[in-house]
């Protein structure tokens, strides 16, 4: 009984440590005819996954994207929940 308590709290505390820290971009927010939202666990991951997401589906060039100034402007449309 105690550990299943024990058990219980620790897997509460991984769902809420798993959906409290997603960073989310929706292409919406940046104004593209997209109902996509790229997800990451941290900063790196989404700006790597919303790279990833704007050459595919967007027709985006790698390098456009690399640019400290398109960088900058995806970071702003971060959020974080
Ligand atoms: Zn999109």
């Amino acid at each position: 009984m105690f550990l299943l308590i024990i058990e219980n709290l620790i897997l509460f505390k991984y769902v809420t440590w798993k959906t409290c820290c997603m960073y989310t971009i929706s292409c919406r927010d940046v104004g593209r005819d997209c109902d996509c939202v790229v997800q990451g666990e941290t900063e790196e991951e989404i700006m790597k996954n919303a790279a990833e997401h704007a050459v595919k589906d967007h027709g985006y060039k790698e390098e456009d994207i690399m640019t400290h100034e398109m960088k900058e402007k995806i970071k702003s449309y971060i959020r974080k929940s």
